[in-house]
């Protein structure tokens, strides 16, 4: 369904629809939209959230600014194990200009860097406190903890650590597993296997990774740029290019936040993972070739002495000594330019794990979608169970990707709950 028939129908149903009672259990990015999306398309709409306040994850989201879209999506941009047609159908029900529209109207000035999409204000909560001045006509109920779901016929019963409440749809936006400080602790996995939906095991997606015998060790805390890649059995899985931080165990920064997922799932499956790691990612491989002769070839000092101003001071040094190059040799040597080469271009290095979910920032698994219909998400066998953000088998990289899906499925779920 394109976006004008979604207004079309917003407005039929918002007439017809006016007692429909939903219940929407996590009022997390996905559960306030698609309690904002019901009640303004007449729903009467109860939001139940655990934690004090909601939203609270958001708060936190892309380093306290708040990254809530991308200014271009593609369903490339997602990692979804069945297919592309259930992003794609996604996308055009609920497209980018729409959300950054919903969000203008809601309060929010875009502001575009890099692609990355912040509020002007470059502050989470101001996401945070346009989203709940929003929910004016929804009943909030916070500090009460969903713990069961049945349906009696028509009829869904939503049980809670206080009252029981009775709903003709329930949309489940619990979240995944990552970051369960934020509330998010597995409990829509739970519910949804009540329901007999099959699921993806949950592993953490953008995470940091540790290795083996690491080269760098002695570099943690250096910033350098990059192109990561993850081999699983030896097949690369996926690739990235950006600024890498070095860390006491292994590799973070944004590249290897977005091949973790294939490291995380691999690892999990008791798989063979290794990242190969490749510096100076703006130069071809001749140029680097150059850049070494050239700086080799000055007879500067030592090698070392050679090499400043290329790389950081304690990544040179250890960069050096991976490629068996002593740092307080005489730079006369050009020869040792091809060990520079191999160590800064062809180093690979065995995954031996990934950040725990209480790092990561997002799951890698959930509901599978093959369990929802991608126009209304609801479930293929519960009529009026909806499923909605990260507790669906769906997740993006770095840059906006996964609150735009939170957003644009908890829309998707709460304008069609009410019908
Ligand atoms: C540190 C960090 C930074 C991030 N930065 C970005 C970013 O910049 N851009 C981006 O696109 N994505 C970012 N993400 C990912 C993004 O925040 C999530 O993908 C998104 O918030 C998922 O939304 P959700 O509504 O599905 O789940 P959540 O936001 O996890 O919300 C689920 C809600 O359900 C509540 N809940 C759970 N169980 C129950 C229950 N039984 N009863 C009642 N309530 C319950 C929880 O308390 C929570 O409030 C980041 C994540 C983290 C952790």
């Amino acid at each position: 369904m394109d976006q004008r028939s979604y207004e079309r129908n917003f407005r039929e149903m918002s007439e017809k629809n006016s007692h429909k009672q939903i219940v929407v259990v996590g009022g997390g990015a996905a559960g306030c939209m698609a309690a904002i999306a019901a009640c303004s398309a007449g729903g009467d709409v109860t939001l139940i959230e655990k934690n004090k306040t909601v939203a609270k994850k958001i708060l936190s989201t892309g380093n306290g600014k708040c990254n809530f879209c991308h200014d271009v999506i593609r369903p490339g941009d997602f990692h979804l194990s069945e297919g592309n047609e259930f992003i794609t159908s996604v996308l055009k029900a609920y497209p980018v200009e729409k959300c950054l529209d919903d969000f203008r109207k809601m309060g929010i000035t875009p502001l575009v860097k890099d692609g990355y999409v912040y509020p002007y204000s470059e502050q989470a909560k101001s996401v945070t406190e346009v989203l709940t001045r929003s929910l004016k006509g929804v009943k909030v109920i916070t500090e009460c903890s969903v713990t069961e779901i049945k349906k009696d016929g028509e009829k869904f019963t939503v049980k809670t650590s206080g009252k029981e409440f009775t709903a003709d749809a329930v949309i489940i936006t619990t979240g995944g597993e990552a970051a369960p400080v934020t509330g998010s602790t597995g409990d829509g996995f739970k519910f949804a296997k009540t329901f007999g939906l099959k699921m993806a095991k949950p592993v953490p997606a953008l995470t940091s990774l540790t290795v083996k015998d690491h080269p760098y060790k002695k570099a943690a805390g250096v910033r350098i740029r990059g192109t990561v890649s993850i081999l699983i059995d030896g097949k690369e899985a996926g690739s990235d290019t950006g600024q890498l931080q070095i860390t006491k165990t292994g590799f973070s920064g944004i590249p290897v936040f977005n091949v973790s997922r294939f490291a995380s799932r691999a690892l999990d499956e008791g798989k063979k993972v290794t990242l190969r790691l490749a510096f100076l990612p703006e130069l071809s491989d001749a140029d680097i070739r150059n850049e070494f002769e050239t700086r080799l070839s000055k007879q500067i000092g030592s090698v070392y002495d050679a090499m400043i101003g290329l790389f950081p001071d304690s990544f040179a040094d250890a960069l050096l000594r991976n490629a068996g190059v002593d740092p307080d040799k005489k730079a006369s040597d050009t020869k040792a330019a091809d060990k520079l080469f191999k160590a800064s271009r062809e180093l690979t290095v065995t995954v031996t794990g990934t950040g725990d979910m209480a790092s990561s920032q997002v799951t890698c698994g959930g509901v599978l979608l093959s369990e929802v219909n991608a126009a209304t998400m609801e479930s293929n066998k519960h009529k009026g169970l909806y499923l909605a953000g990260e507790v669906l088998d769906i997740d993006g990289m770095c840059g906006g990707y996964n609150l735009y899906f939170a957003w644009a499925s908890g829309f998707i779920a709460g304008s069609t709950a009410v019908r």
